[in-house]
């Protein structure tokens, strides 16, 4: 039976969380990380000392998080959404994304995208079961559909998107019952500044009609 917790915090810095099992398909060894990662689940996520490469702490999570936030920067001054992800494998910054749709002529150059399209060529592989991704804003039903064939290990986003949101805002794509793959879950890191990013792009575009 799949584990899943589901918790929200609401404060300064709210957090959505929903964590669970791996998939079966899996490999063996998935099976030890999942109870690490079950009694991280009942200690704010934080991990133990000793065990740091399993999943990346609350501080790390918010560095991680900063670097994502610059690569929105680089959307920006393209004249992009700002919006950006970093993909994580062990603790490393293995590929980073913006969004690429206007200087791309791409409908899918979402930042998620592009930085799961380096990473997949950096390893090699198109699956990319050890690596977490850090968005600036919480993807959508496109580049959830797409970390789930990555077989991302975890997710970590910024804002809330009420409009396009599919991890719980519109729909849930990610640890949908129906589907396989089992993905940890955290949102709201550093999300009032993932927010302002974009709020003060779109105020920006508005003001100079
Ligand atoms: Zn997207």
């Amino acid at each position: 039976m799949p584990y899943v917790q589901s918790r929200y915090n609401v404060g300064r810095h709210s957090t959505f969380r929903i964590e669970g099992h791996l998939a079966n398909d899996q490999r063996p060894t998935a099976n030890d990380l999942l109870a690490d990662e079950r009694q991280l689940t009942t200690n704010d996520g934080l991990a133990p000392a000793d065990d740091r490469r399993l999943t990346t702490d609350d501080r790390s999570d918010e560095l991680f998080m900063q670097e994502a936030l610059r690569d929105a920067q680089r959307a920006l001054e393209m004249g992009e959404v700002p919006v950006g992800a970093v993909v994580v494998c062990d603790g490393n910054i293995l590929a980073h994304g913006w969004n690429r749709n206007l200087t791309g002529n791409d409908p899918t150059a979402h930042a998620e995208i592009v930085a799961l399209r380096e990473a997949g060529a950096i390893v090699g592989n198109h699956r990319l079961g050890d690596c977490e991704l850090f968005a600036t804003i919480e993807p959508c039903a496109m580049c959830a559909g797409a970390l789930v064939h990555a077989r991302i290990k975890r997710l970590v986003y910024g804002a809330d998107d009420p409009k396009a949101g599919a991890v719980h805002s519109v729909m849930q794509v990610l640890n949908h019952p129906q589907l396989n793959h089992r993905m940890e879950l955290k949102g709201g890191v550093l999300a009032g500044r993932c927010a302002e990013v974009l709020q003060s792009f779109f105020r920006a575009k508005r003001e100079s009609r």
